[in-house]
């Protein structure tokens, strides 16, 4: 136990939310949200209550549970489209009592007994995926797969999903040697947390899925934060052309400040003629789906030319109608997938550089405790044109 955290002794209760929650985290999570004991030491955290509901509340700090994990003190956490979808109930697996959250970056205020990379007092980036480093899918770089058993196995996203997350004070974080980046001086905190989830995502299932190579033209759906990161890492290939495409004009603008050079409405009747017209008139080499909606898969498989790639970033949650009896004859590759985050490191160094630029990401910047004010910020992206919003301890 560091100095910097108080000792006290500390239990833990469990809740569940359902007699179904109960039977499913037996068998594949231990039940680890806590509720806080008289005496145990207290931090404030952003709390999941079910559908619609959330806290900023006390809860107790987190533990030490195994010896490979480390305690870290978040200095900077944001938040995620996903964290909405689950503040709306779109993911079960969720259950109440959890703490949100799945990007941060923090000071290690404690390690576990077999330890020996990360030391107390390391600035740290919390990567979305947890990565046991021993597993077959680990050991292919498939950290989205990682067979430990943490939350459980066979799924990578863990933090804020099946184990609690960073929207809090402190967080525990399993795998440590493996699932966290030492920040080099030379990046900010505002940096570091683009690339806990967004970075990776749009460079792994975006950029490298979509086999993006010189001279390409790619289309983006979608310039939320994850297809504007599609759009800044698209270059890193040397895309030569690159087509940000959203409803919202506000956020064509945008892209244009990370990277897009042409920028196309959809609510336009003419919005695939105006895609072709900056091609040689067959189309995009790579489209990139960044939104989850069917609408938009079927818009990516419209603007690619023959021989091209589909890369699908979003998350559905409806299944989508293929069209194969049109585009077998197109020898298009689809692909899709969930960040592995095994290009953090690659990524971390571009930032470091200065050779790619992340600052624009953060539109608004709230403090720890105005965390209900940073969802409301954040959940009305329309109105307050937020894209990540910095929330600082
Ligand atoms: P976001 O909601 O902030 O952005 C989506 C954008 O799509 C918005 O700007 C919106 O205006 C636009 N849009 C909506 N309907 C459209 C349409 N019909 N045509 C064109 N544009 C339209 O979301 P985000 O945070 O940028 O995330 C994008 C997607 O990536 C989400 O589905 C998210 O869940 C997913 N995601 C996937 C992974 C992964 O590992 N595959 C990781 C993180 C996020
Ligand atoms: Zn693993």
């Amino acid at each position: 136990m560091s100095k910097s955290r108080r000792p006290g002794k500390r239990k833990r209760l469990t809740r569940f939310s359902s007699a179904t929650d109960r039977r499913r985290y037996r068998v594949i999570a231990p039940p680890q949200t806590a509720i806080r004991l008289e005496g145990e030491n207290a931090m404030k955290a952003l709390v999941y209550h079910g559908p619609g509901e959330k806290s900023w509340t006390e809860v107790a700090e987190p533990k030490i549970q195994k010896p490979g994990d480390i305690i870290v003190k978040i200095d900077t956490t944001t938040i995620c489209g996903t964290d909405l979808h689950i503040l709306k109930g779109d993911v079960p697996a969720v259950t109440p009592g959890r703490i949100l959250g799945h990007e941060g970056v923090g000071t290690v205020v404690e390690v576990g007994s077999s330890v020996t990379q990360i030391a107390v007092g390391d600035k740290v980036i919390i990567s979305c995926i947890k990565s046991c480093g021993h597993c077959s899918f680990c050991q292919q770089g498939i950290f989205a797969h990682c067979l430990g058993e943490e939350g459980a196995s066979g799924i990578g996203w863990v933090f804020g999903h099946l184990i609690d997350g960073t929207q809090a004070e402190y967080v525990r974080v399993p795998y440590a040697e493996t699932s966290v980046y030492k920040v080099p001086p030379t990046v900010t905190n505002q940096q570091g947390v683009m690339l806990s989830d967004i970075l990776p995502t749009g460079f792994e299932i975006g950029v490298q899925y979509g086999q993006v190579k010189p001279g390409d033209v790619v289309a983006v759906v979608g310039a939320g934060p994850v297809g504007l990161a599609v759009i800044s890492t698209a270059g890193l290939y040397g895309a030569a052309r690159i087509i940000a495409i959203d409803l919202d004009g506000n956020r064509v603008a945008e892209a244009k400040k990370f990277g897009a050079t042409d920028g196309v409405n959809p609510a336009s009747p003419e919005w695939r003629e105006e895609v072709m017209a900056l091609t040689d008139g067959w189309g995009v080499d790579v489209a990139v789906e960044a939104v989850g909606v069917p609408q938009t898969f079927q818009m990516c498989t419209e603007i690619v030319r023959p021989g091209g790639h589909v890369a699908n970033v979003g998350v559905h949650g409806k299944s989508v109608d293929l069209q194969l009896q049109n585009l077998w004859i197109h020898n298009i590759t689809i692909s899709m997938g969930l960040v592995n985050a095994n290009t953090t490191p690659m990524l971390l160094k571009l930032v470091a550089s200065g050779k790619l630029k992340v600052d624009n990401f953060a539109t608004h910047h709230f403090k720890l405790g105005d965390m209900m004010d940073a969802y409301d910020t954040f959940g009305r992206a329309a109105e307050t044109h937020a894209l990540k919003v910095v929330i600082d301890a």
